[in-house]
């Protein structure tokens, strides 16, 4: 059997799926964020588009199930079975379906419009991820009509719920029906093909393909402070608003001090695109180091990626206390998004904010979530090599590591490997990762014309019978 779907590939169905989908305003939370105000109901968004990715696999002749752990909240999971002797574990082709709230005021587009437009698809969910879910439902969709037989399962799993956590999606679905990313034999997946890596990024004149091979771990903490009430015309010191406002400052002083430490997989990622400088520099002369990343990389929004690739993160970005003008508040809050590096120690991280603001301020973690990190030779890594040198020769395909977090927190539960590869070849210009939760969020055909096929060619050569 040809490991070649190329011919069958659809790319006009799949752009018209990721329309689709983006038509759904499957946000999260689903209630809250303009599209209400718009008068739109959100109610149900990720089942409904849960529902239409099941819709178009059982029309393909592919059994799928829409399960809503949560009333609304669905997810999409269907299943290509191996035939034959000697089968091996599954290959789970991973998505989430929900998508973050709009500013619609901001948009140069309506968010859920899906237009297309001079070859661009438009709208919330272009990049992150309704492109990858329509790739991957492609992929599906063309592996049945091929008729080839696989050598293992192929699982689609198109869920709710990333953006907030996944309880209603991936973590809840890992927890209360862990069957579904195993085989019959009881085996888990092999692999998981997931979200993010797999984009070009330009840097000169050379080309890149991120393979995203880790990401940071999570570590939301909450600071909390106390100060006497009393009337704001006869202030004091003892006022929890300064005392917040104070440990937010001391923890940023503190971050803009860090040093750097480079693991072995950001070295690698750094040596390949051609920043080996940085790494050792990173750690011994941080000024030049910055000064180094700032002649090669252009785009800011890259080079604050590989920075915060360099170093455990902790950022402010919520601070509450007081409700009222003449009121001095008795407490204050503040939300820090902490980011850690693989071999970090959260709990000693934690340990060290809590020296950083002082005595008074109470540090509490939140969320705490570990790195995850992959082989970065496993054979389906080899294969994601094998074919972006195919589709781009010039190109250089490098494992790196995400600074956000995915659905592989939740499938490393069962120790499956989890690799970020929507593969997309992007124009020079394209600000990509600005794109994520950004207003004007879109995606050209183009990369999605070079991304299919691409993606086709590491589950065949991964599922396929030889
Ligand atoms: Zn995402």
């Amino acid at each position: 059997m040809s490991h070649d779907l190329g011919a069958i590939l659809d790319l006009d169905a799949c752009v018209e799926h990721l329309r689709g989908l983006i038509r759904i305003p499957s946000v999260n939370p689903p209630d809250g964020g303009p599209d209400v105000a718009a008068g739109r109901d959100p109610t149900g968004g990720e089942t409904a588009a849960a529902r239409y990715c099941a819709d178009e696999l059982g029309d393909a002749g592919i059994a799928a199930e829409v399960i809503e752990l949560t009333p609304g909240r669905g997810s999409c999971v269907a299943r290509l079975r191996a035939t034959g002797p000697d089968t091996q574990p599954p290959l789970i082709l991973l998505s989430h379906l929900d998508v973050v709230p709009v500013d619609a005021e901001a948009w140069s587009r309506d968010p859920f419009g899906g237009d297309l437009v001079d070859g661009v698809v438009w709208g919330r969910g272009a990049v992150d991820m309704k492109d990858m879910v329509a790739m991957e439902l492609g992929v599906m969709l063309a592996l049945q009509r091929s008729g080839a037989e696989l050598r293992r399962d192929v699982i689609f799993a198109a869920v709710a719920d990333e953006e907030a956590g996944g309880e209603h999606g991936a973590r809840g679905l890992v927890e209360q029906r862990p069957e579904l990313f195993g085989d019959d034999s009881g085996r888990t997946a092999a692999a998981a093909i997931n979200e993010v890596g797999g984009y070009s990024m330009t840097l000169g004149d050379r080309r890149f393909y991120t393979i995203q091979v880790a990401e940071k771990g999570i570590a939301w903490t909450r600071l909390r402070t106390t100060g006497t009430p009393g009337h704001g015309s006869m202030p004091h010191a003892d006022n929890a608003a300064v005392k917040l406002a104070a440990a937010v400052t001391a923890l940023a002083a503190d971050q803009a001090r860090r040093p750097a430490r480079v693991i072995p997989v950001v070295a690698g990622f750094l040596e390949a695109i051609g920043l080996g400088e940085v790494a050792p520099l990173a750690e011994s002369d941080p000024a030049r180091a910055a000064d180094l990343l700032t002649s090669v990389v252009t785009d800011p929004v890259t080079r604050r990626s590989i920075d915060a690739m360099l170093r455990d993160t902790a950022t402010p970005t919520v601070l509450r206390a007081g409700k009222k003008v003449n009121v001095l508040p008795g407490t204050g809050e503040a939300e820090v998004d902490v980011r850690t590096l693989p071999g970090t120690d959260q709990a000693a991280f934690l340990g060290h904010l809590r020296a950083v603001v002082g005595g008074g301020v109470t540090v509490e973690s939140v969320v705490s979530l570990p790195p995850v990190e992959w082989p970065a030779d496993a054979e389906i890594v080899g294969l994601m090599h094998d074919a972006l040198r195919a589709a781009d020769p010039e190109a250089t395909a490098v494992p790196m590591m995400i600074t956000p977090g995915t659905d592989a927190k939740a499938l490393a539960q069962l120790g499956i490997p989890c690799y970020g590869f929507a593969p997309l070849r992007l124009e020079p210009d394209v600000p990509f990762l600005s794109l994520f939760h950004g207003h004007d969020e879109r995606v050209p055909v183009s990369a999605l014309a070079f991304g299919l096929p691409v993606l086709a060619q590491v589950v065949a050569r991964y599922a396929i019978r030889a």
